[in-house]
């Protein structure tokens, strides 16, 4: 695939998961790129790992959440490397409960990271793109979008980051930003662990289960995500804007 050399990314939710992944492999690919967590202290694996495969990083704390947090993060990447081309949405939590259990804070923490996230991310990012003429936005979505029970607050987010997706391709598509969302099935993380551990079951037992009802006949893994990522920041999806794609083994 590979990336324009001077290319640069940024990634929140990166110090594990799928944005650690979608991290290295876009250092892989040939981008700088800014590994964004909560805390800088966490993005140290991450930045590592880069590093002692050659390439161009820097980690830098930053809770999705906070405007002035996210207006800092993207400036000190635009300081550091120059310019910015590729900014990818990941940083996400659950707080499951069934609806008439999930109270105020719960709602409110999940839509707050995963949709007004991506807003203040995107917000403080285009002013560098529309300034360049180009850009590249990638924002994780879910097969949740579609409905999940105990998860009100992230489908709805996620439903909502497929909205916002589209209509940020038609603002954008005039200066040469492209929009997207990759919507991931059951991936192997912290995150489904986490999920399985709430639901009093095994992780390895849940992945299982899971598996066993995906077409492929198996879970997801990060590394399935990236190439997908890694695709739409690339040459070859300069033409590909407002899609949600699925990964996720095959409709259920
Ligand atoms: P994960 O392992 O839990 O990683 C999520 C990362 O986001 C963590 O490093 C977390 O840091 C960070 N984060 C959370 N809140 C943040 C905030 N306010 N500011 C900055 N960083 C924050 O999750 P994952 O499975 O890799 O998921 C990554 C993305 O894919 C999420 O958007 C998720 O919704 C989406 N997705 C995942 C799956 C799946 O099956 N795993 C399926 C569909 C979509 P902390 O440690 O500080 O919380």
């Amino acid at each position: 695939m590979g990336l324009a050399a001077d290319t640069v990314a940024i990634v929140t939710g990166a110090g594990r998961g799928i944005g650690a992944a979608t991290a290295e492999r876009l250092a892989l690919e040939g981008a700088a790129v800014a590994v964004v967590e909560r805390s800088e202290a966490d993005t140290a694996s991450t930045v590592s790992s880069i590093r002692a495969a050659g390439g161009r990083c820097v980690g830098i704390g930053c809770d999705v959440t906070a405007t002035d947090q996210v207006e800092a993060a993207i400036d000190h990447t635009v300081e550091e490397f120059g310019r910015l081309d590729i900014l990818v949405n990941n940083a996400g939590i659950t707080r499951d409960n069934l609806l008439f259990m999930m109270g105020d804070e719960d709602w409110d923490a999940v839509i707050d990271v995963h949709l007004h996230g991506a807003v203040r991310t995107v917000r403080a990012a285009q002013r560098h793109m529309v300034r360049q003429g180009s850009g590249r936005i990638v924002n994780l979505s879910s097969v949740a979008a579609l409905g999940n029970p105990g998860q009100a607050n992230y489908a709805t987010a996620k439903a909502a980051v497929q909205g916002l997706t589209r209509t940020l391709a038609v603002e954008l598509g005039p200066h040469g930003i492209t929009v997207n969302a990759v919507a991931p099935g059951f991936i192997a993380t912290a995150m489904t662990d986490d999920t399985a551990r709430r639901q009093g079951s095994d992780p390895a037992q849940l992945r299982k289960k899971v598996a066993s009802k995906v077409p492929l006949r198996r879970v997801g893994s990060p590394s399935d995500i990236v190439g997908v990522v890694a695709f739409l920041a690339s040459a070859d999806a300069a033409y590909l804007t407002g899609q949600t794609i699925y990964v996720d083994g095959g409709p259920l």
